[in-house]
């Protein structure tokens, strides 16, 4: 999987991209990150790669040519890959997002920062708009950083303990059930019994319903799309029934 990165700060990358299991990516050559400045491919002798807007206003907009040369530099004519453009009016991101984007083999990804961009860059460059969520920040370096770690650790491989990708919050469909380590029992608070037990088929069994009562309790809106089974529909029926007694 490549990452290029179009962006004005490339040198905030450098911590991100040298730590933990994304660095141990990038040296197993799971992943490939490109961090280029487009300032580079700036047309005039002063490097300009933004002005004011027309029609007047504050802020200055990031001018197309050298964002629509850098890609036709990464690119060379050859097929292109999702072109993403980090923007708050995009859509919002999410772990089936991200398991949908790492189906590809390269995305590109732009990084606004001031006022915004030139419109023709979203309308002719870009093939997919990506806000990570309803707040504004100064540039598009954070959220692409969001983008390709999420992306990343689902490419096989990065992660060490395959199943942790697969029972995380959100891919099953459902909030991620409690975990504990040792020790059993630390100032008094315990560790539940089960988890101690040794009975695996028993400590699923509560695995799911702890998950299944994490979502109910906060994301229940997640459970309208989940894949449940009967026994599921079952658990959460007494919950709702418990909580109607309780109320
Ligand atoms: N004036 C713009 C607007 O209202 O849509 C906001 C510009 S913001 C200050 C500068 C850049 O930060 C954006 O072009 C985008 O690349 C990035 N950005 C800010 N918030 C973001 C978010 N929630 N998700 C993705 N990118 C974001």
């Amino acid at each position: 999987m490549r990452f290029d990165v179009l962006t004005l700060f490339p040198e905030m990358f450098g911590g991100f991209l040298q730590s933990s299991i994304i660095h141990k990516a990038r040296e197993k050559g799971l992943i490939t990150t490109n961090v280029v400045n487009f300032r580079d491919y700036a047309t005039d002798r002063h490097r300009t790669v933004d002005d004011v807007p027309y029609g007047g206003g504050g802020g200055m907009v990031l001018k197309p040519e050298p964002l629509f040369r850098a890609v036709d530099d990464l690119t060379q004519g050859l097929p292109r890959p999702p072109i993403l453009l980090m923007s708050p009016q995009g859509e919002t991101f999410t772990q089936k997002k991200a398991e949908q984007l790492a189906r590809n083999s390269q995305l590109i990804i732009l990084c606004g920062h001031y006022e915004g961009f030139d419109e023709r860059i979203r309308e002719h460059l870009v093939t997919e708009e990506i806000s990570i969520g309803d707040y504004v920040l100064t540039g598009g370096e954070l959220p692409a950083m969001v983008l390709i770690d999420s992306i990343s650790r689902l490419v096989p491989g990065v992660l060490g303990n395959k199943m942790s990708a697969v029972t995380d919050s959100f891919s099953t469909g459902l909030l991620e059930h409690p975990h504990y380590t040792r020790p059993a029992e630390f100032r008094g608070l315990k560790v539940p019994e089960i988890l101690l037990s040794g009975h695996h088929a028993r400590i699923e069994k509560w695995r799911r319903e702890q998950s299944l009562l994490r979502t109910w309790q906060r994301r229940p809106d997640l459970l309208q799309t989940a894949l449940l089974t009967e026994e599921d529909h079952l658990f959460l029926k007494n919950l709702s029934r418990k909580a109607d007694q309780d109320d």
